[in-house]
Order: structure tokens, then C-alpha cells, then sequence
């Protein structure tokens, strides 16, 4: 039994029961102990992979996408890019390797990374090491208000919020909650398939609250590529754990063990102000065709070896392909008027 788990039993069996985004707060962040604590969780020797660890395309594309936009509107003074969950920063990486061909955005670039996780950003210093200009925070609210233009980024970040969920029982609302069974277990109070069954992440609101501000206040997107879908009520338990690139128990080795839930987009888009317009949800694998995934696959591919040639071809039909990442992964794009 891990530290946490103990801890978590003891602290139940205080107060008879925890809410599902307690027990996902204290199963990530505790200090030390919970998952975000733990050292490598993306890539091959971690828990989970991501489209940018898959391929370096995936964030060329996305640098070539928000010159695209950030240029259509008015001349840029100033770009201030906020990545939300970078990860091992190598989204970011192969952004500013992108801008680096844009020279007269480049210099004027500022990277804002927010991140909770202390050794996520110890990794992420290391792979932006060349780069200037590049801040720390540990929320979205800390990161200062552009002056010029601000691209906020979240790749994989929304799926990895602590949520709620809520069901009903003799026409009541109620919250699920985490106990212990006479075992002294973790499991929950109420079954997956109680009658209308909801998850509610209230740190979406907190988060497109401040987005809404700085593209309120000044020019500037939002892109948001995560798994999930745009159903209102999905009346269903989306929750997830994953260890070891394998599904895991949520209530299995606490601290070890990644939670996440499947993003409800059409959430995030009652948030949006109205003053910012909203692009029609697309799935990833339209996102990177509409891009161009394919010509800069050929290009890459002219200068390969027989062995590149072989990943390259594989990634890219992981990122694209309906069965892989291609259709589960939506994006949500929206830009101030
Ligand atoms: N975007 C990256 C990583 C996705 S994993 C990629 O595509 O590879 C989720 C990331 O969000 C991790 O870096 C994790 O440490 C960070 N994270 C999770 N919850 C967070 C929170 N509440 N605030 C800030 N960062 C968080």
C-alpha cells in the first residue's frame, strides 16, 4: 500500500467520506506523494503518451497555425504564448523551433508555462533550455496580462482537472462520493450506472473565466486539443486511471496511478464570452489534415532512413488514425473578435 493510500484511508475513515474531486486532489497533488509528484509519467518509460511525444509534426503544425493567426489580424507588437500543462515541454519545443523561421515574431515571443508539477517543470526547463523568455507559473491566474497578443495552448491539460460527479436518488441531486468498504477499501457510495449521472469540473470555469479576460482585454486565442466530445448530458462515468501505459483501478495505488476524465467541450463552450468567436469542434485528425500533416510528412520522409521512414509513417497514423488519436481527439478553437 502506498504512503498516500494509507493517508487517504486514515483521512476517510475520520470524516466517513470524501467528494470524487477530493479524493482526485489529493491522489495528484498532495506534496511528495501524489501523481504529480512522480518523476517521468508522459512518454515510453511513463504512464501515457501524447500527440507532440509521438511526433515532432504535431507541434510544427500548431507553430505554423498560430503564425497564421496571430498574423492575419493586425501587425504583432508582442506575442505572449501560455501553455497550460506543458508536460515534458516538447510541444513547446517544436513550437519555437517552428517561430524560429519567423524571426520578426520570434524575437518578439514571451512563453508563459503553467504547471503544478515540480519535476514536469525541472523536465520541461531542461528541453527549453535554449530558449529566453521563458516563465514559470503555478496557476493561470498568476501569469501577467499581455500587453501585445496572447495564444493560450492546452494540449491533454483539461482531461487532467479533479471533477465531480452528481447523480440522482428520490428526485434529489446528490454528489458521489468515496468511501471504505467493511474491508476498508476505497470504492464509491453510489454505482457508475446510478439514474442521471453528471460530471461537473469546476476549475473549467475558473480557467475560461481568466482565458475570457485576456481575449476580452486585447487580442488573442485559445486552443484546446484534448479527448472527449461535445454530447450536453453524456450520463455516464468518464473517469479514468492509467498506469504503465495500461488502465488502471483510480482507487488502485493511489499516487502512482494517473486519473483523468474525458473533456466536456460543449462545457467549455457555454464559458466562452460571447464577445469571443467559437470555431465548430473538429477532430484532431481534421485539425492536422487541414494543416498539412501530409506534405510535411512527405517532405520529412525525402531525407529519411529506412527506420525514420517506418516511425514517421506509424506516428503520423497514430495521430490521425480514426482508431488511434485521430477521432477521439477533438480541438476547440476560438479568437477574440
Ligand atoms: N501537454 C502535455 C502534457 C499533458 S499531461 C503533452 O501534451 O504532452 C498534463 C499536464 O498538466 C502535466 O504537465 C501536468 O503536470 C499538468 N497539470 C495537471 N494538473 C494541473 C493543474 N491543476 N495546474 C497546472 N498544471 C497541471
Amino acid at each position: 500500500m502506498t504512503p498516500l493510500h494509507k493517508k487517504i484511508i486514515s483521512n476517510i475513515q475520520e470524516s466517513g467520506s470524501i467528494t470524487v474531486d477530493e479524493y482526485i486532489s489529493i491522489a495528484l497533488y498532495t506534496p511528495d506523494l501524489g501523481y504529480y509528484a512522480k518523476d517521468h509519467i508522459i512518454g515510453r518509460s511513463g504512464d501515457f503518451i501524447t500527440s507532440p511525444e509521438i511526433c515532432q509534426i504535431f507541434g510544427e503544425l500548431i507553430g505554423i497555425f498560430m503564425i497564421d493567426q496571430v498574423t492575419s489580424a493586425q501587425p504583432v507588437e508582442r506575442l505572449d504564448i501560455i501553455e497550460c500543462g506543458p508536460g515534458r515541454g516538447t510541444l513547446m519545443h517544436d513550437i519555437l523551433h517552428t517561430l524560429e523561421f519567423y524571426p520578426d515574431i520570434f524575437e518578439k515571443t514571451h512563453i508563459h508555462l503553467v504547471e503544478i508539477s515540480p519535476s514536469a517543470k525541472k523536465q520541461q526547463a531542461q528541453t527549453l533550455e535554449q530558449y529566453n523568455h521563458v516563465y514559470w507559473y503555478k496557476t493561470l491566474e498568476d501569469v501577467p496580462f499581455s500587453s501585445g497578443y496572447t495564444f493560450v495552448l492546452a494540449n491533454e491539460f483539461f482531461d487532467a482537472l479533479p471533477i465531480k460527479q452528481y447523480y440522482e436518488k428520490d428526485g434529489d441531486i446528490r454528489e458521489r462520493k468515496v468511501k471504505l468498504d467493511q474491508h476498508n477499501n476505497l470504492c464509491f457510495d453510489v454505482p457508475d450506472d446510478a439514474a442521471h449521472f453528471t460530471e461537473i469540473c469546476p476549475l473549467y470555469e475558473k480557467i475560461i473565466h481568466n482565458i475570457n479576460e485576456r481575449l476580452t482585454r486585447g487580442p488573442g486565442s485559445l486552443l484546446i486539443i484534448d479527448y472527449g466530445d461535445d454530447a450536453a448530458n453524456r450520463n455516464k462515468n468518464t473517469l479514468q486511471g492509467v498506469c504503465d501505459h495500461q488502465f488502471a483501478d483510480i482507487f488502485e495505488s493511489p499516487g502512482l496511478v494517473d486519473i483523468s476524465h474525458q473533456v466536456n467541450f460543449q462545457s467549455l463552450r457555454e464559458l466562452i464570452a460571447p464577445n469571443i468567436i467559437i470555431y465548430p469542434l473538429i477532430t484532431q485528425s481534421e485539425f492536422l489534415n487541414q494543416l498539412g500533416i501530409d506534405l510535411r510528412l512527405q517532405q520529412l520522409l525525402q531525407n529519411a532512413t529506412a527506420k525514420q521512414r517506418m516511425e514517421l509513417l506509424t506516428a503520423c497514423a497514430r495521430l490521425t488514425a480514426p482508431q488511434h488519436m485521430g477521432e477521439i481527439f477533438k480541438v476547440l478553437y476560438a479568437q477574440s473578435r
